[in-house]
């Protein structure tokens, strides 16, 4: 595998003004501290974190929608500034989570997914109208709906029309922002379905975000767990579901609602509310939260640490901490299971021409 994006020590800081012409700082919103990964080509990196951690900043930072505080971006092997920035909008696209905000209600679905190839100067007029037809095509739309408006789509056929958009400049990554998040659970399997299926058709790679782990457990290769600003924990997803070593990890995987009464109060749900990022608490940002927490933990911030060959931690204490109580691929959540299940389900009976992709 080759490297296809590399973040480095990614930053975004908001100052934060008040008084008159808001002309004196009196804080900083620390949304995004620090944060590096690397996704390989044809691989999907899952960041999943509580709302507010600071994973769709992240994604709209290595889109260049909003500049950076400081960092840097690579993508194969070029650093994103300047004219790099033009070759960028096209090899990487993103997919939204509300289907229906994303696209313009005044544009018809043909106009729509032709605009990326306009903007990029990509084919004639009669070539963007066939190419938008294999695209309905390949994400299981029909040609007559090029004609159509927005509204007349369910939630999960604007979905579709959004990732045929995404599709139409042929990019490499796709930037997915809780691209199911807003869809019925049978809907969501559909366009989980399909992302994983032009994912092996075209190679193409994923950043993932979202807080559902059942939907990222489905999807990832692996993932990188974010609390407040920064990666707390980074591994391949068997490594993160079956062994994770962050209190934090634990915490989320204990979230997961358990339908097994004799597993329900194995471990403790997360206790207390995320701390401003305004105001991060010194040290560890998690010891206000986490039930290991010791003295060191309040002087000295971790730094992300390697203790498995690709498992990541910010933790002092990961090694010593105790067995996590649900460590194994069957107890981490038996609602991803059912989830998979019914993912698994909605494929077969659409390879069977059951089931129409759209409802
Ligand atoms: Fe908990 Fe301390 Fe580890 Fe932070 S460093 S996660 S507070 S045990």
């Amino acid at each position: 595998m080759t490297t296809l994006l590399e973040v480095q020590d990614l930053t975004k800081h908001y100052p934060v003004r008040q008084g008159l012409l808001l002309a004196k700082q009196v804080g900083t919103v620390r949304a995004v501290d620090g944060v590096s990964f690397r996704i390989e080509r044809g691989e999907t990196l899952a960041i999943v974190g509580e709302s507010g951690c600071g994973k769709s900043t992240t994604a709209r930072l290595v889109l260049r929608l909003i500049e950076p505080t400081a960092g840097t971006v690579r993508f194969d092997g070029q650093e994103v500034s300047g004219a790099a920035l033009r070759t960028l909008r096209r090899r990487v696209q993103v997919v939204f989570q509300d289907p229906y905000a994303s696209l313009n209600p005044r544009l018809r679905v043909a106009d729509t997914i032709a605009e990326p190839m306009e903007v990029h100067g990509i084919g004639t007029p009669e070539s963007r109208a066939a190419r938008v037809k294999e695209l309905l095509g390949l994400v299981g739309l029909a040609p007559f709906h090029a004609q159509r408006y927005p509204h007349e789509f369910s939630g999960g056929q604007r979905q579709r029309i959004g990732i045929a958009r995404a599709l139409s400049v042929q990019p490499e990554l796709i930037i997915c922002d809780e691209p199911v998040s807003a869809l019925d659970v049978s809907i969501q399997a559909q366009v989980v379905n399909l992302l994983k299926h032009l994912q092996r058709r075209f190679g193409l790679s994923y950043l993932f975000i979202a807080h559902d782990l059942a939907v990222v457990h489905h999807m990832a290769d692996r993932v990188a767990v974010m609390y407040l600003g920064q990666i707390v924990e980074s591994a391949a997803k068997q490594a993160v579901f079956a062994n994770p070593r962050h209190p934090y990890t634990r915490a989320l995987l204990a979230a997961i609602p358990q339908p097994d009464p004799r597993r329900r109060g194995l471990v403790k749900p997360i206790g207390g509310d995320v701390p401003s990022p305004m105001n991060p608490p010194p040290g560890c940002r998690f010891h206000t939260r986490c039930p290991h927490a010791r003295p060191r933990c309040k002087a000295e911030m971790p730094t992300l640490r390697e203790i498995e060959p690709g498992h990541t931690v910010a933790c002092h204490f990961a090694e010593v901490l105790p067995p996590h109580v649900a460590a194994a691929e069957d107890g981490i959540a038996p609602v991803a299971a059912q989830r998979l299940a019914l993912y698994a389900a909605a494929r077969a009976r659409r390879m069977e021409g059951r089931e129409r992709p759209e409802i």
